[in-house]
């Protein structure tokens, strides 16, 4: 077979060399020891929780070592494609924090080692196309559908491995005259890479599992799909060669076609990049683990975060604790201080599933947000609303005093309150901060009956003083309370209930209820002074 002859019937458009690719892609200048690294998403529209997982990763490694963290975007599968699809996959990134230094943006490219976009990276896969076919490495093949069909059922009947291999690969041999009578009665094509008959095994060293020792590959994989798109296999290499990833994160799925990635490097004679194999993301199902599923939890879409309101700060972290297992023991030596200053490392991440369990998301989500300042609480609430509760949005904006009055209640102290979850249920929380949302949610403690309620919302009114300090307001409020034949010691009540009607906690209760709807809420008197004097006066007088 004249190799080169083959080549140039394939592929008479390709002019340029291997060494034209060299020089258009020039070796970056960066630090010694710098990470380069990316996210390799499809534009399908759904941007999953993984893609978040591997992106803080790469992120935290480029970025702690001065080096270059880009977006590319694998649209090899076009069937897959979606409109809009790549903004999406940018504002879903930027909006947990996730910045690209360099790669496709929404409207074109950043970086000098693009196109960024796989489909418009065609003319480079071909220069290498061409060139395994003038090594002999590659090969058109013309198989149908149903030839690979048959060939499938007879290795199912006999046990043995799936695909084009051996005596499978029956397009190997073609002659010239073959091909171009092929190629002339219009037939299909794929490339094939001529794969070696071997039982060696190769072994790599992955960054994140250790050793990974694989049967070396003997398979005629598919470089080049019948529309002359290359593969995820054949674009993976050749786009991370040259735009110099020099670690590729990726989930477990493709431990399994890393034979074909190190066969494709070595026949090049490319340096590999180092394989960081990430844990498929799970969650408990009843008493077993499986995997997150796109079609039954919502929780796989990183858009789910950003509607149920889900600070970003503890997606990162939850992240982090699945990331690194000495990540909480870091937060809790460092309560205070940023997450970006954890010193992330591959090598003390798990390599079995790693489990998404909202609970405890939702926990560091308190935790996250009991932390920051009342004014920080305000902007995110309000960014959060704005696009997901506008009519929120408005009561903020209308009470912003109020509102961040509210939201200083219990943060002071060793022991701040952890009444926000997250940004929707703050929603609930915050709402009988504004007469419009208020709603009596809880009932009135049975101890309180009618009478009662009215005698004492009637003589608290009497009495009350807006500019009472928090002790001399509670000095009238026991006072009630006794005259009322309500214990004013709870144990006194405990000891002997014959003797009071019920104690300061049931007249507490019936306050706070009247004046926030629930039993459970902050304090009175720091309320009262949020809410202002007129909203208490209006809000008690309604059960006199
Ligand atoms: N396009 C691949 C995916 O979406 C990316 C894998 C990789 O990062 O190499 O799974």
């Amino acid at each position: 077979m004249d190799n080169n002859a083959l080549a140039q019937l394939l592929f008479p458009d390709v002019t340029q060399t291997p060494e034209d690719m060299n020089a258009r892609f020039p070796k970056r200048e960066l630090p010694d020891n710098a990470c380069v690294t990316r996210i390799g998403p499809s534009p399908t529209g759904f941007v999953h929780l993984g893609n978040l997982y591997n992106a803080i990763i790469g992120e935290r490694l480029a970025h702690q070592s001065g080096g270059v963290f880009y977006l590319r975007i694998e649209d090899t599968d076009n069937k897959r494609e979606v409109e809009g699809a790549v903004e999406t996959v940018i504002n879903a990134m930027s909006y947990f924090g996730v910045n690209f230094d360099e790669g496709a943006t929404a409207d074109g490219d950043n970086g000098i080692y693009g196109p960024y976009r796989q489909r418009q990276r065609k003319d480079i896969y071909h220069v290498f196309a061409k060139l395994l076919v003038e090594q002999g490495k590659a090969y058109p093949c013309f198989m149908t559908a149903e030839e690979l069909d048959a060939i499938r059922e007879q290795q199912t009947a006999n046990k043995e491995n799936p695909g084009v291999y051996g005596k499978y690969a029956k397009n190997r041999d073609l002659t010239l005259e073959q091909i171009k009578e092929n190629l002339a009665a219009g037939k299909e094509w794929v490339l094939r890479f001529r794969g070696v008959e071997t039982d060696e095994y190769i072994c790599v060293e992955d960054a994140v599992r250790g050793k990974l020792e694989m049967p070396r590959n003997n398979m005629d994989f598919v470089l080049l799909k019948s529309d002359g798109i290359p593969t995820y296999h054949f674009a993976h290499v050749i786009d991370d060669h040259f735009m110099q990833s020099t670690h590729v994160i990726r989930g477990e799925e493709w431990i399994s076609s890393l034979p074909m990635h190190v066969e494709l490097f070595n026949t090049l004679g490319w340096e590999m990049p180092i394989y960081c194999h990430t844990a498929t993301l799970m969650k408990m199902d009843g008493a077993s683990k499986r995997k997150l599923s796109k079609r039954k939890d919502p929780e796989l879409a990183l858009s789910y975060y950003q509607q149920e309101g889900i600070s970003k700060d503890a997606v990162w972290e939850f992240l982090l604790t699945l990331l690194n297992s000495n990540y909480e023991e870091w937060r809790i030596a460092n309560p205070d201080a940023d997450y970006r200053e954890f010193p992330y490392t591959v090598g003390k991440m798990s390599v079995s599933g790693a489990l998404v369990d909202l609970d405890k998301m939702t926990d560091i989500s308190k935790n996250v947000i009991c932390r920051m300042s009342a004014q920080t609480v305000f902007d995110n609430w309000l960014e959060w609303c704005e696009q997901y509760n506008t009519e929120y949005a408005e009561l903020i904006k209308k009470y912003p005093e109020r509102t961040l009055a509210a939201l200083n209640v219990g943060k002071g102290g060793a022991k701040p309150r952890k009444d926000i979850e997250t940004w929707k249920q703050a929603c609930d929380f915050m709402s009988f901060y504004y007469d419009e949302k208020f709603t009596v949610a809880d009932e009135m403690p049975e101890e309180c009956d009618e009478a009662t309620r009215k005698l004492f919302f009637a003589k608290y009114l009497e009495t009350y003083d807006h500019s009472d300090d928090s002790s001399a307001w509670f000095d009238k409020v026991k006072a009630i309370t006794e005259e009322l034949g309500f214990a004013v010691k709870p144990k006194d009540f405990k000891k002997n209930p014959e003797m009071f009607k019920g104690s300061i906690v049931h007249i507490t209760n019936m306050l706070r209820i009247a004046l926030t709807g629930h039993a459970n809420a902050p304090d009175i008197h720091e309320v009262s002074h949020v809410l202002g004097e007129d909203i208490v006066r209006a809000r008690l007088n309604t059960w006199v």
